[in-house]
């Protein structure tokens, strides 16, 4: 059983080390983004509520997406471990989330924080907007996002901090080096593999 949290600023390349990690790891990643954009993109419910605040580069209400993760960690998947991509992301989140681990029994082993500067962000998310063409890849909703970001997110590191938890891993360069960067940590706190 192993829980790892990414945690980083828009653009740090959260989704693709979580992709990657999963697989080495064998644990689903759990992407709160992902599974929001997917809920938009088949036009449910929730998909439907969460729509404007994603384009418009805020947060959805901290009560839609506590709800989505206690569904998604309560799956049989989990019990193996966890990897969260992009949750928690505010201070009432960290709260549901210890709550749900406890309730489960499992708990969070690390917490990868990926950095990256400023510029480099904003260069890689242009590039994205031109990939993958997300409609919250613009330059304006982008600057919102990464103010968003600092206020509400940034302060959770801290939290996690005086937990012990938070391993700091830079973001740029290589994908391929840059997950081993975090296997590297991983392994420093005993994670291993095939934990
Ligand atoms: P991401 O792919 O992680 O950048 O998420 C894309 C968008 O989904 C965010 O800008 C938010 O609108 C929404 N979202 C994803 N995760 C969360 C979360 N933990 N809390 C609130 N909103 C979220």
């Amino acid at each position: 059983m192993i829980g790892i949290l990414l945690i980083g600023p828009p653009g740090a390349g959260k989704g693709t080390q979580a992709a990657l990690l999963a697989i080495r790891y064998s644990i689903p990643a759990i992407s709160t983004g992902d599974i929001f954009r997917k809920n938009v993109a088949d036009e449910t419910p929730l998909g439907v509520e969460a729509k404007g605040y994603m384009d418009r580069g805020e947060y959805v209400p901290d009560s839609l997406t506590n709800a989505l993760v206690k569904d998604r960690l309560s799956q049989s998947d989990v019990l193996n471990g966890f990897l969260l991509d992009g949750y928690p992301r505010t201070l009432d989140q960290v709260e549901k989330l210890d709550e749900f681990l406890a309730q489960s029994g499992t708990k969070l082993d690390v917490v990868v924080q990926l950095t990256a500067d400023r510029e480099e962000l904003v260069s890689r998310l242009a590039n994205r907007a031109e990939q993958q063409g997300r409609t919250d890849d613009t330059p304006e909703v982008i600057r919102k996002r990464q103010t968003i970001y600092e206020q509400q997110t940034a302060p959770l590191i801290d939290v996690y901090a005086s937990r012990s938890l938070v391993a700091k891993v830079d973001g740029l360069g290589e994908v391929n080096v840059v997950t081993a960067r975090i296997s590297e940590v991983l392994n420093a706190r005993g994670l291993s593999e095939d934990a």
